[in-house]
C-alpha cells in the first residue's frame, strides 16, 4: 500500500466518522472499529512497547502502556488502529503477527507494515490541512494540546507542510 493509499484512507475515515477539527477522538475510531481498548501499566520486560493488538476467540482488543503521556497514548492507540484497518489480514492469518507493536517514535523503523502504521496514525490524528489552519496562530505547545499528539509529532507534521511538494509523509512520525 502505498503512503499516498493510506493517506486517502484517513481521509475517508475522517469524513465518514464527520471528524473534521482536531483532536481526532481515536479511541472513539478504534471502539467503532470493534477493538476493545485495555489501558494498562506493562511490565516492566516490555517497558518499551507502547501497544499491540490481538485477535484471540473473537475478542479483539487493543493494549496501551499506561505508563505512556495521553498524547503519546494517543499515537499508538492510531498506529495500532492503522494496523487493524489495514494488516487486518495478515494480522488474522498469520499467526507471528498476531501480535502487533510498535517502539517508540523516533527509532528508526524499517518494517514496511510499521511504516505504514505510523503513516496512517500521523496522518490520522494531524492531517496536513488541519495543520495548515492552525500553524500560524499557535505555538508548538499549543499546537501539541489542540491536536493530542506529542510535539515531536508536531514538529514533524510542520517540517512536511514546510518542505510543500516535496512531501515525504513516511518520515513524518520516525525520522
Ligand atoms: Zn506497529
Amino acid at each position: 500500500m502505498t503512503t499516498e493509499e493510506i493517506i486517502q484512507k484517513t481521509d475517508s475515515i475522517r469524513k465518514e466518522n464527520y471528524l473534521n477539527e482536531p483532536p481526532i477522538d481515536v479511541y472513539e475510531l478504534a471502539k467503532n472499529n470493534g477493538l476493545d481498548i485495555v489501558e494498562i501499566d506493562f511490565p516492566a520486560a516490555q517497558n518499551q512497547i507502547a501497544g499491540f493488538v490481538t485477535i484471540k476467540d473473537g475478542a479483539n482488543k487493543l493494549y496501551v502502556n499506561l505508563s505512556d503521556s495521553p498524547n503519546r497514548r494517543n499515537f499508538t492507540v492510531a498506529h495500532e488502529l492503522g494496523h487493524w484497518i489495514l494488516h487486518r489480514d495478515e494480522l488474522e492469518t498469520n499467526p507471528n503477527r498476531s501480535v502487533l507493536f510498535r517502539i517508540a517514535i523516533g527509532k528508526l523503523n524499517t518494517d514496511p507494515l510499521e511504516r505504514q502504521a505510523n503513516i496512517f496514525a500521523a496522518n490520522l490524528l494531524v492531517p496536513l490541512e488541519l495543520l495548515e489552519k492552525y500553524r500560524d496562530k499557535e505555538t508548538i505547545d499549543q499546537l501539541a494540546a489542540r491536536f493530542g499528539v506529542s510535539k515531536d509529532v508536531i514538529g514533524y507534521r510542520l517540517e512536511l507542510l514546510e518542505k510543500g511538494d516535496d512531501v515525504r509523509p513516511e518520515k513524518a512520525p520516525e525520522a
